[in-house]
């Protein structure tokens, strides 16, 4: 085991396993957990009763989670020093007990040098306190935590199921017609993009290189330069992953969904790694969709994957139009960035997405939203993410029957019209719950035996 330093390791419970490509899930497994920045602590108490709950329900006591607290962003800064945001040891604790669960962290953007983790308020000079919250707790401007956290773990995979939970307000009129998961690429494309600023010695010699030597032509001189590299190695490693989930859960078809008709040899060549994989690796499982037209006569045959690809910008008419022909989607990092925080928007918003960053053996589950400042120790927003999250989290371990009592839980809380401020300022009649509150009626439609948890 790792020597930790500031990191306590419980006594009790023990370290998950991995044999065979799969885990091996002991019944007190180790979690590692930080609840993260701003709302995060209010959301992680909420999703910590409810996980306890069901899992104590589900097993009567046999499972348990030993929850192992690691830290990042602020609890990182309090715990290390005052410029350590994300701990190697915390990175360490994920990678060695392989499922981890975590909450929102604050990602300064833009140009100011420091942020401070309380209220995400920017600045430019370090003050003792925090001009806007009087918080102490402010960090020189840092890349992304959760972005080095997939990056250090080669989380390759960005999971997000998305479904509707009935009585849950959206935009749309028929959300029951979409249960779509979303696997998108985690570690390259725009997030390995390297950039270079107009102005600068270094932009100045990729233009004449490219201009001058490859010959090609940038419309205008005054030009900031990105680029984005897209492998083999990793199209291929997404696209396996979700066509092997498309297998186990029964799913009809995956669709590959990128810009290829406009870049042939980064979007187009995810599209045509990902039908090699498909064919290569899975062929007496899948049927592409031109051989489904060109050798099938359109017929699927029955227990097969249809493996299909579409533009991106396409997609997002098909998602809303006709999402029910949808069902898994693997896409590079941001065609699915955009994807899935519009897909989940179709269907109730941020506060109910979940997500999960994955890996080969290593999983880290969180919320998909941000930290929501402005709520901080309002004890206020929807903890459904998180609680969502959790339930993803479940059912990598396979503890399907907590998992599915979480959700029936949950549905029953929505239906009751006992919800969040965010849900119950579309709900006509419903009654507004504090976050905590959200937690414990959940916990409370559990059913069952009353639980110290939920007391
Ligand atoms: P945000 O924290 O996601 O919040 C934006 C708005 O979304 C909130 O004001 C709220 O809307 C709604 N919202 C978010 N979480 C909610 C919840 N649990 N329940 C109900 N409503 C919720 O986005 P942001 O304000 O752009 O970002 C704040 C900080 O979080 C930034 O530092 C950002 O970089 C970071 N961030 C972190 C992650 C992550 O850790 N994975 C992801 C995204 C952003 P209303 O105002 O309408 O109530």
């Amino acid at each position: 085991m790792a020597q930790y330093k500031k990191i306590k390791v419980p006594s009790e419970g023990e370290k998950i396993g991995f044999k065979d490509g799969k885990l091996v899930v002991p019944d007190h497994p180790i979690i590692p957990f930080f609840p993260g920045d701003g709302t995060g602590p209010d959301i992680w108490r909420a999703t910590k009763l409810v996980l306890e709950g069901a899992v104590e329900r589900a097993y009567e006591g046999k499972k348990k989670i030993v929850w192992m607290e690691v830290f990042a962003g602020l609890t990182a800064l309090k715990n290390y020093d005052k410029d350590t945001v994300l701990p190697k040891e915390t990175l360490d604790a994920f990678k060695e007990f392989r499922v981890g669960i975590k909450g929102p962290l604050t990602t300064p953007a833009g140009q100011f040098k420091f942020v401070c983790l309380d209220c995400a308020a920017e600045m430019n000079d370090r003050p003792a306190l925090c001009p806007k919250c009087k918080s102490e707790w402010i960090t020189p401007r840092f890349r992304s935590v959760n972005v080095g956290i997939r990056q250090a773990l080669d989380l390759y995979a960005c999971v997000r199921p998305v479904r509707w939970f009935q009585g849950v307000p959206c935009p749309v009129k028929h959300p029951e017609k979409f249960n779509i998961v979303i696997f998108r690429e985690n570690t390259e494309d725009i997030y390995a993009g390297i950039e270079f600023e107009y102005g600068t010695k270094d932009c100045q010699e990729v233009y004449d290189f490219l201009t001058k030597k490859m010959g090609k032509k940038i419309p205008f001189a005054d030009s900031g330069i990105g680029i984005k590299p897209i492998s083999k190695t990793g199209s291929q490693r997404l696209v396996r992953m979700a066509i092997r989930y498309a297998i186990d859960h029964k799913k009809p078809s995956v669709t590959l969904v990128h810009k290829g008709n406009i870049q042939k040899f980064t979007e187009g060549a995810f599209r045509d790694w990902g039908y090699e994989v498909a064919k290569r690796e899975f062929r007496d499982q899948i049927v592409t969709e031109a051989e489904l037209w060109d050798n099938l006569g359109g017929k699927m045959p029955a227990g097969k994957v249809l493996v299909k690809d579409r533009i991106a910008d396409q997609t997002f008419q098909q998602l809303l139009l006709r999402p029910d022909e949808y069902s898994v989607l693997a896409t590079p990092n941001l065609n699915g960035d955009y994807l899935s925080d519009a897909a989940v928007a179709q269907v109730g918003g941020l506060g109910i997405g979940p997500g999960a960053n994955i890996g080969d053996g290593v999983a880290v589950f969180e919320a998909t939203h941000g930290t929501a400042p402005k709520y901080t120790n309002k004890d206020m927003v929807n903890p459904g993410s998180l609680i969502l999250s959790g339930v993803m989290m479940l059912e990598h371990l396979g503890w399907q029957k907590a998992a599915d009592m979480v959700v029936s839980a949950l549905e029953r809380t929505i239906q009751a019209k006992t919800v969040t401020y965010d849900f119950e300022r579309q709900m006509e009649g419903a009654k507004k719950l504090k976050c905590s509150e959200f937690g414990a009626a959940i916990v409370a439609n559990m059913g069952g035996r009353a639980l110290a948890a939920a007391r």
